[in-house]
């Protein structure tokens, strides 16, 4: 079964999500290596043995937030001890540090702060975000804000989506972090994020981007409540959103990034539930692999966390069927509040080497 299944893989067929499902569950070290393996060679023919990583910086500007996501550990309301808000000679300032140190794009995210307002709107508020970075370098590719802030943005200032994407466009948004997608299963967001988008929402707001012209990355949160077969459905929605994006002619999705669940420092309720603080590094691998054999013919970057996995875990997942090893962050909030060990920057020559190894 497993053999058939990677025998059509190698021939450049697309596998169904029960065969995904069939993969995942292999227990036997034999399977596993051959799936690795496949996942490799599709990797290595899909984008060849060039390890690509990106000199950015992340800037988080606020963790003010309205929502109550169940393995947040970011999130402070705007009265809590260690609540933050980055002022605009901030924002200014950590965007021209990164264009100085070499940096060619920041990645923006944060909380969604009603608050957050310039003469009563939001969209104002995002819009001069993105021109205070513009402002610190032109150079720079704004990679920013969340299909989930898209959401809030349009809710709060009565606008729809694509007037709002279509307005951070024009202000100088590159494209759009596929975050926030956690698990396309409504059942599952409703523990995890139930003030978020459904599944739906989050699917038509990331196809608006496409059609508007903005390219998004895809992510997962894996390793918590979540059962094989909804990694599977995550992963076929995503396939189906690339595969409409393409016949319609858009470059939509450039990447796809496993982001494992690190819950150290999550709400217990939660942290409870899964019952470990750390993403167990195996399951990561074999999802890794998998995502790359379901979804290779369609989206051809795959990345690991080196935050959620450590660097070293991150490495071994270039064996795994990723090609691209992410950027250097500069610093990194939301992860690393969440108690992950990777750290919240890494120099150029430790990815170099990371990829050298
Ligand atoms: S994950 Fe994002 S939306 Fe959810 S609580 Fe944390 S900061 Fe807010």
């Amino acid at each position: 079964m497993i053999e058939k299944i990677l025998d059509r893989a190698l021939l450049g067929e697309d596998i169904s999500p029960a065969e995904g499902v069939a993969l995942l569950q292999v227990t036997e070290t034999a399977e596993k290596e051959a799936i690795r393996a496949v996942a490799d060679t599709l990797r290595y023919r899909q984008v060849g043995d060039t390890v690509t990583y990106v000199l950015n910086r992340n800037i988080n500007y606020t963790n003010i937030c309205e929502q109550h996501c169940s393995f947040c550990a970011f999130r402070r309301d705007a009265d809590q001890a260690g609540a933050y808000w980055v002022d605009w000679s901030g924002i200014l300032a950590k965007a021209s540090e990164a264009a100085a140190l070499g940096a060619t794009e920041v990645c923006m995210q944060g909380g969604l702060n009603p608050q957050a307002k310039i003469n009563g709107t939001s969209l104002a508020y995002y819009c001069k975000l993105v021109e205070t970075i513009k402002a610190a370098s032109p150079n720079l590719h704004v990679h920013a804000f969340s299909p989930q802030e898209v959401q809030f943005i349009a809710r709060e200032d009565g606008l729809s989506w694509e007037t709002v994407l279509v307005a951070l466009k024009d202000v100088g948004v590159g494209s759009l972090p596929g975050t926030a997608a956690e698990v396309l299963d409504d059942s599952v967001r409703r523990i995890l994020c139930p003030e978020k988008t459904t599944a739906t929402e989050w699917l038509e707001i990331v196809g608006l981007a496409h059609q508007v012209g903005l390219p998004t990355t895809s992510t997962m949160l894996s390793g918590h409540i979540e059962t094989l077969t909804q990694q599977m459905v995550h992963l076929d929605l995503l396939r189906q959103l690339q595969q409409r994006a393409r016949s319609a002619g858009y470059r939509g999705i450039t990447e796809f990034i496993l982001l494992p669940f690190v819950g150290q420092e999550a709400p217990k309720p939660l942290r409870r539930r899964v019952g470990r603080d750390q993403p167990v590094l195996a399951d990561a691998l074999l999802l890794t692999a998998v995502a790359r054999i379901f979804l290779g013919n369609w989206i051809v970057n795959h990345q690991p966390s080196w935050v959620k996995l450590g660097l070293a875990g991150a490495t071994e997942a270039l064996r795994w069927g990723c090609n691209d090893i992410g950027g250097i962050l500069m610093e990194e909030h939301i992860t690393s509040m969440a108690g992950a060990m990777g750290g919240t920057c890494q120099s150029e020559a430790d990815l170099v080497g990371a990829i050298a190894h």
